[in-house]
């Protein structure tokens, strides 16, 4: 098993150096090992069981509400549709959790996409909530989960997944998944990459990309005043270096974007507060 494990990253390291730029070598290296590893297929099976491990376990309730249901999608839709040019085939699919109290929004292999009632809450306008969708999307496209579990529950489990050698293991790296409110700590680099993509589609969905910058701001002044309920911020600390890199990433990439929305997300979040 040790010396497929070795051909597979020898393998992903040939065909990541032979494309890509300099700067993005790295991280693509990374991305293409999950590739190899864990194929689309695998993922979306993954990330439906993720689903019911919610469902059913950590119970989680949707947004009923038609009007919320058709804002969210309407701030992800251009969002995905740009993160679809990096990787044509994921079919995203986009759930509101009802959960007012819980600041935190994920995504999981597969293309699912969740986004708490907190969130919006939090989010002061429609430039923040589609910053934090731009970016979890970003971690669907960098196959950052693959990644983040290969690092978090050895390789050999990922393998065997990936082998079919052992149909438990995807169960369980499902259940995992959902366990940890399917906040796998993913690495620095992949966070930095979820940030740069994430600036990306945002802007090329006409918002202006510096959106997830005040809202990390807005969260980390919050931080001490709700303890535990500021959930994605605790996967997502808003160092300052982070911060300076974002804006100057979007600074040298001219990466441009006027509509902050504020009039739309004001009368949802109305709604949520009833
Ligand atoms: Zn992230």
């Amino acid at each position: 098993m040790q010396r497929i494990l070795s051909m597979v990253l020898g393998l992903a390291l040939s065909l990541g150096l032979a494309t890509g730029c300099a700067t993005t070598k790295r991280m693509n290296v990374g991305r293409t090992a999950a590739a190899l590893l864990i194929s689309d297929q695998q993922e979306e099976q993954l990330g439906k069981q993720v689903k019911t491990e919610l469902e059913t376990k950590e119970k989680i309730k949707y947004v009923e509400d038609p009007a919320v249901l058709e804002y969210v999608r309407s701030v992800s839709t251009p969002i995905l549709q740009a993160a679809n040019r990096d990787r044509a085939n994921v079919k995203w699919k986009v759930s509101v959790i009802d959960d007012p109290k819980m600041v935190n929004a994920f995504a999981t292999p597969g293309g699912y996409l969740y986004v708490y009632t907190g969130l919006l809450l939090a989010a002061e306008n429609e430039a923040e909530l589609a910053g934090v969708m731009g970016h979890e999307a970003a971690h669907v496209v960098g196959r950052h989960s693959a990644q983040a579990m290969m690092l978090q529950y050895g390789e050999q489990a990922v393998i065997e997944a990936a082998l079919g050698k052992n149909a438990n293991t995807v169960a369980q790296l499902a259940a995992g998944l959902a366990g940890t409110g399917a906040g796998l700590a993913f690495s620095r680099g992949n966070e930095t990459e979820a940030d740069e993509l994430g600036a990306r589609y945002t802007s090329a969905a006409g918002y202006d990309p510096r959106g997830l910058v005040t809202f990390f701001q807005k969260l980390a002044a919050k931080e001490g005043q709700t303890p535990g309920v500021l959930k994605w911020l605790s996967t997502h600390p808003p160092s300052a270096d982070r911060v300076n890199h974002l804006n100057g990433f979007i600074s040298k990439n001219g990466l441009t974007g006027t509509n902050v929305g504020a009039d739309r997300l004001a009368p949802i979040k109305q709604r949520l507060r009833k």
